[in-house]
């Protein structure tokens, strides 16, 4: 297979795309690029900023999202192919990024709001080793919320409760979907109301037969 890819990962919020970039990027050896990671990232004021639209469940403003990825894909370890998780969100930073990276494939993981309500209420994080538990279906934590291996209390993000969570599914639907016609030639769909083992295999087979 062709390793030296460039990626878009699409899904709707709790479709699990996070979780699969992280373990395709490691397979392929690929970047992970997270731009929901990279703005919890952010420090002092920049971090003010940012809160004020993620706490709510609303998207940063392009301008402001373009700047700090575009920092991002310098990095040395973007050579060799990277998995974008969370970016583009819209027709406008679709466009955008076609004026600065070849997009080779993009990966659309499908489930139901019904199911990613349910995921994403339960979902919990440690902060020390980033791993998502879920305390309503799986994987759910040995001791009630706290980290099986850090042995830490967990975390809600903000954007995980209720009126955000309703809030970012409609923007997925409203602004994100319409970006899966633009790159119509490049889909791969998966369905993701699967175990994440079944789905990192799908992606990786599809991904082979596509090269
Ligand atoms: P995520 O971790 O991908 O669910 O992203 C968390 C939040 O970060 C989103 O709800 C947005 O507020 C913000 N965000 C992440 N990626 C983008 C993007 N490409 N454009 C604008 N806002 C973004």
């Amino acid at each position: 297979m062709q390793t030296k890819m460039n990626l878009i990962f699409v899904g709707p919020q709790g479709s699990g795309k996070g979780t699969q970039a992280k373990i395709i990027s490691k397979e392929l050896g690929l970047a992970h690029i997270s731009t929901g990671d990279l703005l919890r990232e952010a420090k002092g004021e920049l971090k003010e900023k940012v809160d004020n639209y993620t706490n709510r469940g609303n998207l940063v403003p392009d301008n402001l999202i373009l700047e700090i990825l575009k920092k991002r894909l310098d990095g040395d370890d973007c050579k060799n192919g990277f998995i974008l998780d969370g970016f583009p969100r819209n027709s406008e930073q679709a466009k955008a990024l076609d004026k600065i990276m070849k997009v080779d494939k993009v990966i659309e993981i499908k489930i139901s709001d019904k199911e990613a309500l349910k995921r994403l209420s339960g979902r919990w994080i440690c902060k020390k080793c980033g791993i998502a538990y879920n305390v309503l279906t799986s994987p759910k934590p040995k001791k009630d919320k706290i980290c099986d291996s850090c042995n830490i209390p967990l975390y809600q993000r903000e954007d995980d409760k209720p009126s955000p969570i309703k809030k970012r599914l409609k923007i997925y639907h409203e602004e994100t979907e319409p970006v899966l016609e633009y790159y119509q030639d490049k889909i791969i769909s998966i369905n993701g109301e699967r175990s994440i083992e079944e789905i990192q295999e799908e992606i990786l087979k599809r991904l082979k037969n596509a090269n």
